[in-house]
């Protein structure tokens, strides 16, 4: 089976329990939640029974543990997340605005994973990936770009793929060589993962059907575009397919795009047909937004195949 590998953030969250306009004091809050985009992924992608380590870091701390033991338990070789003596385990804090926009107040830069220690436990995990998914909250430095770019380099030259999610924070976007950094990816991506206006956002063209043409004719073999409660598609040379969304009550979104992405990439390295991979990842996307909690609505195979039984909403 192909081996992921995924480098990023590894935090917990810390989500106030009612919408507000603000952070206040004091203020209900439930957590700590284990969290990270890439922890995430990696999670989701390991409860699918697919092989995925994470590179990360994570301090000498209860926040550590909690992601650390997790993250074991659901099957992610956590041997390249180093345990940082200096630093704390990374944190976010979200609150919900009425309207259902999430406001987050992150510490990762300054995090255990905000630096990397390229040790051999990570060499060797890095040189035993036959692919990576690459996201773009992990390219916040020189140093994190840089590793994901040589790592997708090296894993395309002998013979692995490359997916590529933008997974856009607003506040990493204008860092500096972030734009030109995904560009570079983009250019090495086999399948490729943006959420709504992401899909034009490294395109000459505007609208979505000239985007998908383009990054076709680049060299990208296939796009899943996500569109949160609008559901998903997917493009390739031979044409489009759609997956309409399920009918869930949703509780939290935070998750949904990197359980969604786990999944349809897991089934996707397996040549699973890309109708079936879209379903079995609207599946997981749905269900991750009806739990509390970013890792908490990851599922297994039977519970989405089960999913696929449940009524979809009218496109
Ligand atoms: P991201 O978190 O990357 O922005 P999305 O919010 O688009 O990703 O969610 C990923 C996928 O999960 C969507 O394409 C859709 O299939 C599913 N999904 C997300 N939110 C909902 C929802 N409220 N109802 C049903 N499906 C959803």
């Amino acid at each position: 089976m192909q081996k992921i590998v995924v480098i990023g953030e590894i935090l917990v969250e810390i989500m106030a329990d009612f919408p507000g306009e603000g952070f206040s004091e004091p203020m209900a809050l439930t957590g700590p939640f284990p969290s990270g985009a890439p922890a995430i992924f990696a999670d989701q992608a390991a409860r699918l029974g697919q092989p995925v380590a994470i590179v990360s870091g994570v301090g000498v701390d209860d926040f550590g543990r909690l992601n650390t033991a997790r993250l074991a338990r659901d099957g992610v070789d956590i041997s390249a997340v180093w345990v940082d003596p200096d630093r704390p385990t990374g944190t976010a804090f979200v609150r919900y605005r009425p309207d259902g926009g999430r406001v987050f107040v992150f510490n990762i830069r300054h995090s255990a994973c905000g630096r990397i220690a390229v040790s051999d436990a990570v060499r060797a995990v890095l040189d035993g990936a036959t692919h990576i998914h690459v996201m773009g909250s992990s390219l916040s430095s020189a140093e994190f770009i840089a590793l994901n770019l040589d790592t997708a380099e090296a894993i395309r030259a002998r013979g692995g793929t490359v997916s590529f999610d933008p997974n856009l924070r607003p506040e990493i976007l204008d860092a500096p060589g972030m734009r030109a950094a995904m560009g570079r990816i983009l250019a090495l991506t086999d399948l490729f993962l943006p959420s709504g206006e992401e899909l034009t956002l490294l395109t000459r063209s505007r609208d979505a059907t000239g985007a998908i043409k383009e990054l076709l004719a680049g060299g990208i073999r296939a796009i899943v575009h996500k569109r949160g409660a609008a559901g998903a598609s997917y493009h390739d040379a031979t044409g489009s397919l759609r997956a309409a969304p399920f009918a869930v009550r949703e509780v939290d979104p935070t998750g949904a795009g990197d359980c969604f992405g786990a999944t349809f990439t897991a089934l996707w390295l397996r040549g699973t047909p890309p109708q079936e991979a879209l379903d079995l990842a609207a599946a997981a996307g749905a269900l991750a937004v009806t739990r509390r909690g970013p890792m908490e609505g990851v599922s297994d195979l039977p519970t989405l195949r089960a999913m696929l039984a449940q009524p979809r909403k009218e496109l």
